[in-house]
Parts: structure tokens; sequence; C-alpha cells
């Protein structure tokens, strides 16, 4: 449904010249609105406070590029877990998939960090500094005074102040709570990269939130580009009912309205965040953040009509006032969902505590020694996986014909440590008619077989 069609052919945050056009959003209230600032409430509280919670001495949540090393929700993803938490990242996505084919963008305009930072945090400062939507607009356009120098100086050193704090809270994520504090507490000469992160993403997040703001959404953000595909007439989003709403017309007194129940009061588009007209349909630029439904149903109040004019509907719903249901989309979404969860599940139990990984050293083949036995000498890489210290023993079951010498003895690895060790294969036994021969080996963890396997060894033909 558009009943202005060209609305399709350019952006609403662009003119007709290519300039930005600056949106000013009237400040948004109603049901929605406060479910949505008890929603970003505890999202923040969530967000804020992840980092500093610890699970059995981790962060609970971390995502270490550098270290490349993962926590979520306590549990450590090391770079040999990488497949399982790239199916885990899959699994989530395909989730938020079938989330939008159900219920339209609501992710965006009420869990996204980037909404919830932008609508709830920056806008409502804005709010506080510069007053309402016209207010603000007439601030702009005003010429440069004390007054306009005090609102406009007070806003942006909030805004540049919580951009360093979101910057300190973002990298957070990546090196830990720990590590950040050494960054802000110890010489800057003996952190010069974690200082030049804190300040590129500090004016990263402060142009993001001072100047870019809805383009993010509207411009940016892959997961809105690809709203075209992922939804259709099913879908359940924030649409405008045009069969009860047009023909729309001003309300008049005295006059007998024979119209629809839309006014054309625009209160909608006023406080649209993203500065679009949701009466022309469903449109990518729409975050379903919902303003426009609690500003309509304030309007239809006031006008004694019933709520609902702008709603969660689909265009079906709307359409032939049929009752939402499951197309095939959302069914072969749901088992692709289920599938790979269950497949989550089997490779997690695949997930060993202990990883050790044995490779024959570099540029070394076979040793001969003065006694007769051939040697091979490798180097085995022992990553405890677990929040428990682990003594790790390597043994031969082929004792008659092998010894093994862990070099250093037993290795004592700390909780979530990597270490690695050289090991030492002899061959006592004589009379080998092949170059390469098998070596049963066992693991132990504290005196417990974790693992048996076969490596191979090198010698020479009768040795
Ligand atoms: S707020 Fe409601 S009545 Fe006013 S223009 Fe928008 S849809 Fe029409
Ligand atoms: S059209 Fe309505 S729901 Fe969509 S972004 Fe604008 S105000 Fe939010």
């Amino acid at each position: 449904m558009d009943t202005n069609s060209n609305f399709r052919d350019k952006l609403s945050t662009v003119s007709d010249k290519g300039e930005r056009v600056w949106i000013y959003p009237k400040k948004p209230s109603g049901r929605f609105h406060k479910y949505r600032v008890l929603v970003s409430i505890l999202l923040l509280i969530f967000m804020v406070g992840a980092p500093f919670v610890k699970v059995n001495g981790v962060p609970l949540i971390m995502f270490n590029i550098i270290e490349r090393r993962f926590i979520l929700f306590g549990q450590i993803f090391w770079s040999q877990d990488f497949f399982l938490f790239a199916i885990i990242l899959i699994t989530s996505i395909v989730l938020l998939i079938l989330f939008t084919v159900i219920y339209g963008r609501i992710f965006c305009g009420w869990l996204c960090p980037q909404t919830i930072f932008m609508e709830m945090v920056f806008r409502k400062i804005e709010y506080l500094f510069e007053g309402d939507y016209k207010k603000q607009e007439r601030l702009d356009r005003q010429n440069w005074n004390v007054e306009k120098v005090l609102r406009k100086g007070g806003k942006h050193l909030t805004f540049a102040l919580l951009a360093v704090l979101i910057s300190n809270l973002f990298l957070s994520y990546i090196i830990g709570v720990d590590e950040l504090l050494k960054i802000i507490q110890e010489p800057i000469s003996e952190h010069i990269t974690g200082f030049i992160s804190i300040v590129l993403f500090s004016i990263a997040f402060y142009w993001v939130f001072a100047y870019f703001r809805e383009q993010v959404c509207t411009i940016a953000c892959p997961y809105g580009r690809l709203q075209g595909v992922m939804l259709d007439d099913d879908s359940l989003v924030v649409a405008y009912n045009h069969k009860r709403g047009e023909p729309r017309e001003k309300l008049r007194k005295n006059n007998t309205r024979t119209a629809g129940d839309c006014i054309d009061c625009k209160q909608c588009v006023f406080v649209c965040p993203t500065g679009i007209d949701i009466r022309n349909g469903t449109q990518l630029e729409c975050i379903n953040c919902t303003a426009c439904i609690d500003e309509c149903d304030s309007i239809m109040d006031r006008i004694g009509k019933s709520r609902g004019l702008i709603g969660f509907n689909s265009e079906n719903n709307i359409q032939e006032k049929k009752a939402f249901t499951i197309n095939k989309r959302v069914i072969a979404y749901s088992v692709l969902l289920v599938c790979l969860m269950a497949f989550v599940g089997f490779i997690y139990t695949l997930r060993k505590d202990i990883d050790i990984t044995v490779l024959k050293q570099r540029g070394h083949l076979y040793e001969q020694l003065q006694n007769g036995h051939i040697r091979n000498v490798y180097e085995v890489t022992i990553l405890n996986k677990t929040f428990d210290k682990q003594i790790i023993t390597i043994q031969t079951a082929d004792t008659l014909n092998y010894e093994v010498i862990m070099v250093g003895g037993e290795a004592l690895l700390a909780p979530q440590e990597a270490r690695k060790i050289i090991l030492l294969i002899d061959r006592k036994a004589q009379g080998a008619n092949k170059m390469k021969l098998e070596v049963p080996m066992e693991f132990y963890a504290d005196s417990k077989l974790i693992e048996k396997d076969k490596i191979n060894f090198l010698t020479v033909l009768g040795k």
C-alpha cells in the first residue's frame, strides 16, 4: 500500500540536492514507550554490568579477538573451538531471521544497542538540554548567543563524556575489565595501543551518536538492508491501517466526517526517529520502535475513535482481515533452527575439556642414540579448558617397545592455561619392517585416562 509512491525513490534523511536532512523527532510518550524504557533499562544494566560479572573467575561475556578467545556466559571458546563458536553465531543469525520473518524489525527498535543508546540515552539528554523537537529546530535556526552556546556546549560535552564511557565499555568486552583497568591506572606509555584504541573508539561513538545517528539504521546496518527479503505480507510489522484511515482528512469543527479515521495531523511523522511517514506503507527505514503507534493512539483517544489506526499488523491482516498464520517460510526456518540447535548440542558434547595436540618437531626426522635406540622428538600443545588445575601425563601403551619421556616431567597446568612441552619417544625394540610406525599413546589428566591415540614414529629399516 502506498498512497504516495515517490517516497520510495529517496531517503527521508537526504534532500533532493543530496544533502542531509536533520531529523528532529518529537519526544515520544505512551504505553509502548513506557515498556521500551523498561526494556532499555534492563538491557543497559546487562550491557554495562556483563563485563564486570565473573563466572569461575572469567568474565560473563568477552570477545577477545586479539587472543582469539571468546567467552559466552562463562564458557570459554578457544581458537580450537572456533567451529563451535561459528555454529552458535550462525544459529543466532538464523534465529534473528526467523524472528524477523514473524515479528518484523522489532529487534531494531527494542533490543539493538545502537537504538537503545541513541533513543534512550543520547536523545533523552538532547531533550534535556534543547527541549522538544520544535525548540530544537528553533535553536538550530537562531543565531549564536549565550543560551545557544550553553545548551549546545552542555549537550556535546555530555555526549563526549558518554562516548568515552561507551568506548571503555566496548573495550572491556574485547580485552576484559582487568586489562582495561590497567590501561586506565598505569602510565599511558605502557599501554599506547590501548590508549589509542580508547581515543579512536570515543571519537567514533561520539560521531555516531551526535551526527550519524539514524543513518546507522537506514544506511549502514546490513540487517536493516536485508528487511526486503525477510519480510512478507504475513510478517507482523508496525503498520498503518489504510483501509480504516483513508481517505485522510483534516479534522474540522462542525463538520460531519465522511472520510477515514486519519485526520492528517502528522504526529506519527513528527515522532518518527527515522523521519518516515508510516502511512506510505512498510519501509526499510522503519525500525519498529512503535513511537508512531503511541502517538496515533493518543490522537484517536482525543478524537473519540478506537485505538490501533497504526499498530502491529500484517499487510494481509489489513487487506483481508485475515488472522495471522504461520507460512511455509516460518516452518522452514523453524526446522532449520531446531536442526542447528541440535547440531550445536551434539558438537558441544564432543568438545574436550583438555585439548592435546602432538606434532613432530619441525626439521627433525629421527635420531640414533648411543645405546642403539631410535628417538623421535615431538612438540605437544596442551590446553586446559577447565576451571581446575590439571596434572597431565603422557604414556605409551606399548612399554615393551617404546619409552616416553616428558621433558620437564609431568605438566601441571593452571585453569585455562595453554602450554607447549617437548616429548621424546625412544624405540627400544629392533627389527622395524617399515620406516613409519605407529605408537599407541595414552593421555592422563590427574591420573585419569582422558584420551587414547596413535602417533607416527619415524625409524630406519631393521632398527
Ligand atoms: S497520527 Fe494517526 S491520525 Fe495523525 S496523521 Fe498519523 S495516522 Fe493520521
Ligand atoms: S514508522 Fe513508527 S515504528 Fe517505524 S521508525 Fe517511525 S516511529 Fe518508529
